[in-house]
């Protein structure tokens, strides 16, 4: 299994919805869909408090927008599992709060992606990927929104 399905479904199976793990984890262990994990950003890395890939609610969608780099496999992948904020990390009165999981189909407008030179040869590709007025539902949220950082550490 890729390592962004090694990292993505676990979260999935644990505190996605039941039409969630019935629509993506068949698939996704039987190794016909694969997942990337995009939690990086070039100005967050260790320090996951400061992304600022922010998801906008207007009229009950969600719309994403930011970058995320060092992505493995992205351009292989179908669905990325996205860590976004659906409230800016200044805001917020924990630094915890405020973080929201999504799983975003790959072939959804305005996610895009370039291939990321890394120095050294390595089985997989990085990728920097770029999300422009990606349109969501709460139908894409893994567990709830503004607490995703509970499920992810
Ligand atoms: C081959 C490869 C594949 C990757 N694939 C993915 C992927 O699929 N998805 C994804 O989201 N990311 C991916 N990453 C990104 C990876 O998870 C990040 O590189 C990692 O989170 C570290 O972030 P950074 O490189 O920005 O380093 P920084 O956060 O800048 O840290 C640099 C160094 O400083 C240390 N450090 C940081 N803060 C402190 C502190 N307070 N005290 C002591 N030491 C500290 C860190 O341990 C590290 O050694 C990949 C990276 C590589 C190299």
């Amino acid at each position: 299994m890729v390592v962004g399905s090694t990292m993505s479904l676990p979260m999935i199976a644990d505190h996605g919805s039941e039409s969630m793990k019935e629509k993506y984890l068949p698939d996704a262990y039987a190794g016909k869909t694969l997942f990337c994990f995009a939690i990086t950003e070039a100005t967050a890395g260790t320090n996951t408090i400061r992304i600022n890939s922010i998801a906008t609610e207007k009229g009950g969608r969600y719309f994403l927008n930011g970058s995320k780099t060092f992505i493995t496999s992205a351009d292989e992948s179908d669905y990325a599992l996205v860590v976004a904020r659906t409230q800016p990390h200044t805001t917020v009165k924990r630094k915890t709060d405020g973080f929201t999981l999504f799983i975003v189909d790959m072939k959804t407008k305005g996610v895009s992606m370039t291939p990321l030179e890394m120095g050294v040869v390595l089985p997989e590709q990085q990728f920097q990927l770029f999300f422009d007025e990606v349109e969501l539902t709460e139908d894409d949220v893994i567990g709830s929104i503004d607490k995703g950082f509970d499920i992810l550490f």
